[in-house]
């Protein structure tokens, strides 16, 4: 591991001050960065520890959504019982994601920032990662693909994001509140995270030093009908092959509004505004349903490519975005 310095901010104006130097790097939970920097496949100058700066809130918003700090475990927020309550997709996805023990540690704001785990990108003996060495090249396109993107992807890296929590976040119209060396800013989550083109080492809009404070949830008309389904290899601490998050908002039995998001299929969660709106006016259960449900499927998946490893992942992404709004239709989403 290359040496770095070592500062503890007491809040976020400490954080940002320390921010300046050009490498500077923040630490959060460390699930995911402390790893990197073990191995060499990242580096930094100077390491900013959050853990002092009182990020860690969950509480109620103005508009009657929620705000939770940047700093609160993945673990407390999936317990907390608003997040229960209003936000069960949210809850199940955390839940669904990693194990116990990493969930205690891991942060919201890290859950956003995590990176791919291509094996490509997290061991550095492989030279060929445009997103660890821009301009190496590219050693999934023709390698180990199993578990990456079918949508989003470029010539330069077909890597996925790895995160349950992002998914759900996005099916939820969440907004990611920011503050930097210029002021403070929000983000819709949808535009958070970048798709690679042709700088794939970019995975989000931050600049650097900018610091999440908050993620911002808006009031939700799903807590009774909605369903994480994730698909993955065994039963606990795998990432996705494909992980769908859906709600729906019914009134006397008939879908009223509706959202769908997709995971491990894409460098960033996937949505596609505007396709879910076959959904409206249909009433879970039916074979009408069914067949809308089904043209939600082709619109999110327009334009999906497969590798030679992971091909298998249009049938199965078609066939789970039906089952979790089959499920969600049935009001299973409190099942965290
Ligand atoms: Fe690197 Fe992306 Fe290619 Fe993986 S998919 S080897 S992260 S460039």
């Amino acid at each position: 591991m290359k040496p770095f310095f070592y500062d503890r901010a007491a809040d976020t104006d400490q954080a940002l001050g320390y921010a300046r130097q050009p490498e500077a790097r923040f630490l959060a939970g460390g699930t995911n960065l402390i790893d990197l920097l073990k191995n060499g496949a990242e580096q930094t100058s100077r390491l900013i520890d959050l853990n002092h700066t009182g990020l860690n809130a969950i509480t109620v918003t103005a508009d009657g959504g929620l705000s939770l700090g940047a700093l609160a475990r993945n673990s407390d927020t999936a317990n907390h019982e608003l997040v229960r309550q209003r936000y069960p997709l949210l809850a199940q996805a955390l839940l669904s994601g990693a194990s116990a023990q990493l969930r205690n540690m891991a942060t919201n704001g890290g859950n956003l920032l995590q990176r791919t785990r291509c094996p490509y990108f997290t061991d550095p003996a492989f030279a060929m990662c445009n997103k660890r060495v821009p301009g190496s090249g590219c050693a999934a396109l023709e390698g180990f693909n199993r578990m990456h993107a079918i949508l989003g992807a470029s010539e330069a890296c077909i890597a996925t994001h790895p995160s349950d929590m992002c998914v759900a976040l996005a099916a939820l119209d969440a907004v990611v509140a920011v503050r930097g060396q210029q002021g403070e800013r929000r983000i819709p989550l949808g535009e958070f995270h970048r798709l690679p083109g042709t700088q794939p080492q970019l995975d989000t809009v931050l600049t650097q030093g900018e610091l999440i404070t908050a993620i911002l949830l808006p009031p939700s008309p799903f807590a009774d009908h909605s369903h994480y389904l994730k698909v993955r290899d065994r039963a606990s601490s795998a990432f996705a092959l494909v992980a769908v998050a859906a709600g729906l908002a019914l009134r006397e039995g008939v879908v009223e509004r509706a959202t769908v998001a997709l995971g491990g299929v894409a460098p960033k969660p996937w949505r596609v505004l505007g396709a879910e709106s076959g959904l409206i006016g249909q009433r879970p259960g039916t074979p009408a349903f069914d067949r809308q449900a089904a043209g939600v499927a082709d619109a999110l998946l327009a334009g999906a490519r497969g590798f030679r490893g992971n091909a298998f992942k249009l049938p199965l992404a078609h066939r789970s975005i039906l089952r979790a709004l089959q499920l969600a239709g049935q009001g299973t989403g409190g099942g965290a």
